[in-house]
Formats: C-alpha cells, structure tokens, sequence
C-alpha cells in the first residue's frame, strides 16, 4: 500500500506505536535493524537517520562509515505480536550516501537498478512467487536450539496434531494478519520439515516479502519452544531445504509475457530466451542462490534437489521445471535457490541472466524429460547436461568467469560478496570434520 508520511503518523498515534524498526539487509542476507523510539518519528519520515555502516557485513570503508535510511513508505506494517512496551512498527530502507545517493553497496538499490534495467527492455514486472522451506528445532532449557525434531511426519501427512503443526498454523495467521495470501503450507519430506508458499510479487516486493517471511516465522516458532532455521542441509540423510523461486515477466501491457496459446509448448520466445539464459548463466548463478557452504550439501542426489543444469516440462529432477499451468500462470521454476541467499541478490541476478539471453536471443537446450539421475555421465554428456557447482569454491570460480552476473550485483557488491565468501571458504578449509577422522584416523 502507498502510504503518505501523514498517514503513517496517523496510525502510529492510532496504534500506540512505541517504536519504529527500520530494516535492510547486508549482503549475507541477514535483517538488520535501526530502533527509534516513536519520538523520532518526524526525523525517519524526512530521511534524516543516519547510522554507522562500517560494522556492516559488506558495507563500506570506515573512512565513508555514515549512511542515511530512506524508509520506503510503501512497506509500512505493525507487527502483529504484542511487546510489554507497546507496539512496534517496520519500515523497510533504501541506504543512501551521506550526499544523498543511493548506495551501490546496498543490495535493495541494486535489485532497483537491474529493474530498471528490465523496464528499460519492455518488461513491467519480473513475478515471483518463492516456495521456502525450513526445519523446525527443539529449544533446550537454556533456550538453544537443539538436534531434536518436533515430529517424524513426512510429505504432505495428517501428522498427529504436534507442536509443529500447531506452530505452522500460527505462522500462516500472522503472516495473513501481516497482509501476505498464503497460497499453500504443508509438511515437507523431512521430519520436522515445513513449506509455506506466498502468493508471487513483483521482483522488489517479492524480495521483502521474503525477509519478513524469515522474520516471522523466527519469531513464532520461538513462542512454541522452537527454532526454526532455513539452512540449506542441517542434517545428513534428511531432505535439505530449498527455496524454488517461480518466476515469470510481465509485458508492457501487463499479460504474461511467457505465454504463448500459438506455440506447441504454450512458451513464448520470450520464454524460451529468458529459460535460456538462466540455463547459460547458471554455474555463476549457483554462487548467489547457494552462497554457503552448506548449501552444496544440499545439491547431492537423492533429495529432489538439482545437481545437474538441465530442463523439463515433465519431471522435478532438473534444475529449471516449467510447471504445465499456461495462461496467466505460465512459469520457470528454478529449484536450486536456497533461503540462505540474499534475495535482493538472487533475484537481481536471476533477472539479469534472462534478461541476457533475451538480448542475445539464445535458445535452450532440449527439455530432458527422463530422470536424470539414472543417466550415466556419458549419457549426460551426450544430452549436453553439465553440472552445477558442487562446493562453494567451484562457484565462485564460476561467478569469477561471468561478467552477466557480476555487473548484475555491480562493481561494489560483487567485490564485497567475493572478498566475503572466499574468507567463508577459507575458514571452512580450516576444520576438520568428524568424518574425516571416521575414515582416516585409524587407517592410516
Ligand atoms: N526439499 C527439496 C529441496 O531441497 C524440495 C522438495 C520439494 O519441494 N518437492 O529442494
Ligand atoms: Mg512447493
Ligand atoms: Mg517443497
Ligand atoms: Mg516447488
């Protein structure tokens, strides 16, 4: 909703607002947040606070530390749960330069950016409708989390009615109270294993959409004595978490421009361009849509998660699915995304890879209609199926190897996510795990 600054001064004086949160996200996709209290109010809607962004994760140089918060009005919301002192309002930021530019290293301006971009080649909206999944954890007596599922139930069951059930429910109706049309929730694969899906949004939206949606369901599981986490693979042999990211672009016009009633499939060349990058940019993409380490423990076979760079109308093993609705609804499904990764990020970066083989007019590969896991690696090779990345490392290299990606996170981000997850990477080769002294400690 566009909200006036004189209309959010009216609610929050209506409300008994106490305190105003402003948030955004630093570049690992972690919410961070400013709190005023509701004294200054008149300050955050005349874009005058300021705060230190040098203790940012991918921020900026001490020398340059002061940032102005642009509170964008339109994302205005009370959280629903109540607070002793009263309650307690969001507005969600742009980070500008003291002189009043936005900042390049904020990953919100950049999505804006590669919009424009979009909108500068015809488009009027980029759609997405994101499919997140998460665990949910027993908290122990010292409120930490624990390994301890809350249910053994699996795929779509009637699980007894449980804590996580319980627990679920009450996310929906939050985020329902929060204005969000939750489309599906149900229990996944795994034990203790959820998915809730929200009804698509334009690229930005979308994106915020996404960082509440963490936020919230953070904060209710904990009222139920458990942790919720959106790592990709918390435990071995178990199902990992993803977070499928449907997609489709909007036409000048407004109609879907993925659809096509004249063609065999009901794609449009659009379609078929956009597909096609996404296909061609993929390698690179991986580094943004699974940006830890844990996130390649997840991409193995076995899971319904996509190991290898292929696309199907028909089966789920690929990494792009075209889901049979048409019209309106005529949709990629890319299942490698994870929660851990910066949305504003992944998306900017998604979008620029289609948006790439639009302008360059590329063609897709064949779809793969078999499953592709039974194939031998010959037979893959045959079929033109490469893989994706399967550590962070080879990711990285491969975003180093892409100049779409990279101006699609611009020169600012692109060194700080870079400098960021080559230190992950580095920290990570450090350890030594538990398996690797199972295996070697007494053979050798
Ligand atoms: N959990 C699976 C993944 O890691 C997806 C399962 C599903 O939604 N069908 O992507
Ligand atoms: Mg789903
Ligand atoms: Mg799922
Ligand atoms: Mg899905």
């Amino acid at each position: 909703k566009n909200y006036s600054a004189a209309e959010i001064k009216k609610i929050t004086a209506e409300e008994n607002v106490q305190f105003l949160r402003l948030m955004f996200t630093d570049i690992n996709g972690i919410i961070k947040n400013v709190e005023v209290p509701i004294s200054q109010i008149d300050k955050v809607l005349a874009n005058k606070v300021m705060f230190d962004g040098s203790s940012i994760d991918g921020f900026v140089r001490i020398e340059e530390s002061d940032m102005l918060l642009i509170p964008d009005l339109s994302t205005f919301l009370i959280f629903p749960w109540g607070s002793e002192h009263g309650k307690v309002a969001r507005l969600i930021c742009d980070i500008h330069t003291p002189t009043g530019e936005p900042f390049m290293g904020d990953p919100r301006n950049n999505l804006r950016r590669v919009i424009a971009l979009m909108q500068a080649a015809g488009y009027s909206r980029f759609n997405i409708g994101p499919e997140p999944e998460f665990f949910l954890f027993k908290l122990d007596e010292n409120e930490e989390p624990t390994l301890d599922l809350n249910d053994d139930g699996g795929y779509f069951d009637f699980a007894p009615i449980d804590l996580g059930e319980n627990c679920r429910r009450d996310i929906v109706l939050e985020l329902e109270k929060m204005g969000f049309e939750v489309e599906a929730s149900h229990h996944e694969v795994g034990p203790g294993q959820h998915e809730i899906d929200f009804k698509y949004a334009d690229a930005l939206e979308a994106a915020d959409n996404i960082q509440t949606f963490k936020l919230v369901v953070k904060t209710i599981a904990r009222k139920y004595g458990l942790h919720a986490t959106f790592m990709p693979k918390p435990l071995p042999k178990i199902a990992g978490s993803g977070m499928h990211i449907n997609m489709s672009l909007s036409n000048a016009q407004g109609e879907n421009a993925f659809y096509d009633g004249t063609t065999d499939d009901g794609l449009s060349e659009i379609a078929d361009h956009f597909l096609a990058g996404v296909l061609e940019h993929a390698r690179a993409l991986t580094a943004v849509n699974n940006p830890t380490v844990n996130s390649y423990k997840r991409l193995v076979p076995g899971y319904e998660a996509p190991v290898y760079i292929a696309w199907s109308g028909h089966n789920r093993s690929p990494l792009i699915r075209v889901p049979q609705a048409r019209g309106l609804s005529t949709r990629l499904e890319l299942r490698s995304v994870d929660p851990t990764a910066n949305p504003y990020l992944a998306i900017a970066s998604i979008l620029a890879a289609g948006l790439a083989g639009l302008e360059q007019q590329e063609t897709p590969m064949s779809p793969i209609d078999r499953n592709i896991y039974g194939m031998t690696a010959d037979e893959r090779r045959a079929n033109g199926i490469a893989d994706l990345p399967s550590t962070l490392h080879n990711a990285l290299k491969a975003l180093e190897k892409d100049k779409v990606i990279q101006d699609a996170l611009g020169p600012h981000l692109y060194q700080s996510f870079m400098d960021s997850k080559r230190h992950e990477w580095n920290a990570y080769r450090q350890t030594i795990s538990e398996w690797e002294r199972e295996q070697y400690l007494r053979l050798y």
